[in-house]
């Protein structure tokens, strides 16, 4: 138990990540492990060049959803959360894992309805549903475990962003939960797949917990800082500087690459967006925002935590 705590100390004190760091601590993995905790996916070394790549995700009936939204968005966000975990590690989504709690008054047709729903989306990624469980709960859960596959050397990490590398970001952000955007988007496969094709990001990870908070991971994990450019944030429509730096949910992808291979992507044609936003410095987690005059501001990497 951290220091801090005692023994009457609450999940809530501890928070999600604490938590997380106090598994990574007290668990050991075997040796084909090359990544557990502490990315968007597990990764593990089934050849000498082929990787596994394993995440799983779960949604609450209320926290996440409500039983009111239309079913088939429920299935759709339950499969695209997962697979935008795999394409943030550069990794091909495969088989999926769906493990549901539900309540014995449930309709069956809703149940239908969502499997329906999960199987067209696992679908049109190129992914399909082979097995998980069921039980009977209170509140309806929706867990969902995915393996992607990948070559050893295209898979991306959160920790290798260098000092002198440019962060991009895929999409436009802010206004994902206002906007229903939360239900529908797109998961960034093609783009990831795109990207490990023709480049090599020296970081990636999605983001679901808002921009600040998730490049704060790549900092953390890859013990840089950054600055990044006000203004050449792209922000949906409506979504103030606010909106944009901390919202979760767009699942876009936020990345790093060398400044040469900024300098080659910024002057190819490519079918995607890929939106500069700033760049890695010398450092310890910190973020600094460039505003149009140039001068600089601290800011906190905070982002949404379950607790
Ligand atoms: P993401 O937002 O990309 O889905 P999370 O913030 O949920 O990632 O998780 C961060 C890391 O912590 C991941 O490596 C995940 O596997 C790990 N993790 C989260 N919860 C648990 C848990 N209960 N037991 C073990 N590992 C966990
Ligand atoms: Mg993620």
């Amino acid at each position: 138990m951290p220091a801090r705590l005692n023994k009457k100390s609450t999940l809530a004190q501890l928070g999600e990540f604490g938590f997380i760091e106090w598994i990574k601590k007290n668990t050991t993995v075997s040796g084909s492990v090359i990544k557990g905790i502490g990315d968007d996916a597990a990764v593990i070394a089934l050849t000498e060049k082929k990787r596994i790549l394993l995440t799983t995700d779960m949604l609450l009936e209320d926290v996440h959803f409500t039983l009111k939204m239309p079913i088939g968005k429920i299935g759709y966000k339950a499969i695209a959360v997962n697979i935008s975990d795999i394409a943030a590690m550069g990794g091909v989504p495969k088989y999926i894992l769906v493990s549901l709690g539900v309540p014995a008054r449930t309709r069956a047709r809703w149940i239908f309805d969502l499997y329906q729903a999960m199987h067209q989306t696992a679908l049109k990624f190129g992914t399909c549903l082979v097995g998980g469980d069921t039980i009977r709960s209170d509140k309806t859960i929706i867990n969902i475990a995915m393996m992607g596959e990948s070559q050893k050397d295209k898979i991306i990490f959160r920790s290798g962003a260098r000092p002198q590398d440019k962060i991009f970001v895929t999409g436009k952000l802010g206004n994902s939960f206002k906007s229903g955007r939360h239900l529908s988007f797109t998961p960034r496969v093609k783009e990831s797949q795109y990207l490990v094709k023709y480049f090599k990001p020296t970081a990636m990870i999605d983001v679901s917990d808002g921009l600040l908070g998730d490049l704060g991971h790549i900092l953390q994990e890859s013990h840089v800082s950054a600055i990044l450019n006000e203004n050449k944030i792209p922000r949906q429509p409506s979504a103030t500087l606010e909106n944009a730096l901390y919202d979760g949910e767009d699942f876009e992808l936020l990345f790093t690459l060398s400044a040469l291979d900024s300098q080659r992507l910024r002057k190819i044609k490519t079918p995607f967006s890929f939106y500069p936003i700033g760049e890695i410095i010398k450092g310890t987690g910190q973020i600094f925002l460039r505003n149009e005059k140039g001068v600089l501001r601290n800011y906190c990497p905070k982002s949404y935590t379950h607790f």
